[in-house]
């Protein structure tokens, strides 16, 4: 193979330009700014199915998914003909609506590890929430979260978080009072005896143990079985909750996430962004006891304008109407492992340090020799590189991913075997240039 000429960016470039002059960064969230990778961000105009175009007119097959939610691809029907059909009778209301119910209903109906949720806008929300509940019921501080893992913006969790700290050599935000990040202890992933020396030092002060339990955010550190089982019986015996933040994972590892993957109960359970198929939808739950701490049953407030705001109920349910039908994560995992399984042969035969790891259709590109990596610091911050060359070569050969080589791709439902072909032969492509120039 070899190296192809760049896209043209010249649009891009432009509104890169006058988007600096808005934004910090000139963007509104900071893993967009490729700043990690070559050349100017991509600016995108649309996308339909697998499919995404950026402002010069390049076409792309898109594994970004917007980071993760369009797990039916760009612009589904059923999702865009339900939120048109919801606003046309008004936007928000402030007020519940019948679809409230209707999306929580499919919800409950088909997960049996939570019994009563609430809806947020975001993420980082649905998190802020959970530490809050866990903080509430147990009416202790302290909080164990895992190096590696990142659980959204808040200030009691942005300690050593994932990708966009981890890609900027930041351990920590400023901003943060010493006195709150001193609530949060940091252990190492896949680690029993950490975990035990933190319970050993502060056993009866800790809320929760917060993981998630597909860390999908600083490469993808699978977890084992035991240690996550691990995780419930010292939560169990500690009087502690184990909160399991799925914003990844939820609806993605299949309809009960990594909970029904792993077949473990956690005590709060939080989702995110998969569940309003590319409106702003988050959400936690637990069972009824836990959760009638929540105000106005309890004392633990938590609010919010737009929660289940039916424009994106009706995305909502219209996405998780699609995911609930049989056999959907089945047709979907069994695509996404023959992809991955053949691009790790292509590697392997060719003597390649390249490791494709992948759960679900969740997957993540690491150059590497190790049989597994379940912990940060078996990431060989120097592959990052290799990275870089990558996604610029696959930038070229229109494949997208996203642009950090910490960050996982996904495929949807809409990646047909033609395109998942091509996509192949441009990482093939890519990885003769990463390793043989
Ligand atoms: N938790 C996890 C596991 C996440 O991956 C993310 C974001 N990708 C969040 C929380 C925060 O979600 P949001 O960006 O919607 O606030």
């Amino acid at each position: 193979s070899t190296v192809k000429p760049d896209i043209s960016r010249e649009r891009s470039a432009e509104l890169y330009e006058k988007s600096k002059t808005y934004f910090p960064g000139g963007v509104n969230s900071p893993v967009r700014a490729f700043k990690s990778v070559h050349g100017t961000p991509l600016f995108i105009q649309k996308g339909d199915g697998c499919f995404i175009w950026d402002a010069d007119g390049n076409q792309f097959i898109d594994f970004c998914a917007s980071w993760g939610p369009l797990i039916l691809g760009h612009n589904n029907s059923a999702v865009r003909e339900k939120v048109i059909e919801a606003m046309q009778n008004g936007m928000s209301f402030g007020a519940p609506t019948a679809l409230e119910n209707q999306l929580a209903e499919l919800i409950l109906k088909n997960n049996k590890y939570i019994r009563k949720l609430r809806f947020t806008s975001s993420g980082t929300e649905a998190v802020m929430s959970a530490v809050r509940l866990a903080r509430g019921y147990t009416k202790r501080d302290k909080i164990i979260k895992f190096e590696g893992c990142y659980h959204g913006h808040l200030d009691s969790l942005l300690v050593k978080a994932g990708s966009g700290l981890v890609t900027f050599g930041e351990t920590s935000s400023a901003g943060i009072p010493k006195s709150f990040a001193d609530e949060t202890i940091v252990v190492p992933l896949n680690n029993i005896q950490a975990v035990e020396e933190a319970f050993e030092q502060f056993s009866d002060q800790i809320a929760a143990v917060i993981i998630e339990p597909v860390p999908a955010n600083n490469g993808l550190l699978l977890q084992t079985q035991e240690f996550l089982e691990f995780l419930r019986r010292i939560c169990t015996k500690n009087k502690s909750l184990l909160i399991f933040d799925e914003v990844i994972s939820g609806f993605r590892v299949g309809f009960e996430g990594a909970a029904g993957y792993y077949n473990i109960y956690p005590d709060i359970i939080t989702y995110g962004k998969i569940i309003g198929g590319g409106l702003p939808v988050g959400m936690y739950g637990a069972s009824e006891e836990i959760m009638g701490m929540i105000s106005p049953d309890g004392p633990v407030y938590q609010a919010g304008t737009l929660s289940g705001n039916p424009v994106a109920m009706a995305a909502g349910i219209a996405q998780l109407t699609e995911l609930s039908k049989s056999n959907f994560y089945k047709d979907l995992n069994n695509k996404t492992f023959e992809f991955t399984e053949s691009i790790q042969r292509y590697a392997t035969a060719k003597n390649y340090k390249f490791k494709v790891f992948t759960i679900g259709s969740i997957f993540w590109f690491a150059f590497t020799d190790r049989e597994s990596i379940s912990n940060a610091d078996e990431i060989d911050a120097s592959s990052m590189e290799k990275f870089k060359i990558m996604h610029r070569e696959l930038l070229n050969r229109g494949v997208y991913l996203g642009p950090s080589g910490y960050e996982v791709g996904f495929v949807s439902s809409t990646h047909s075997k033609i395109e998942l072909e091509k996509a192949k032969r441009a990482i093939f492509e890519s990885l003769d240039i990463v390793f043989r120039g």
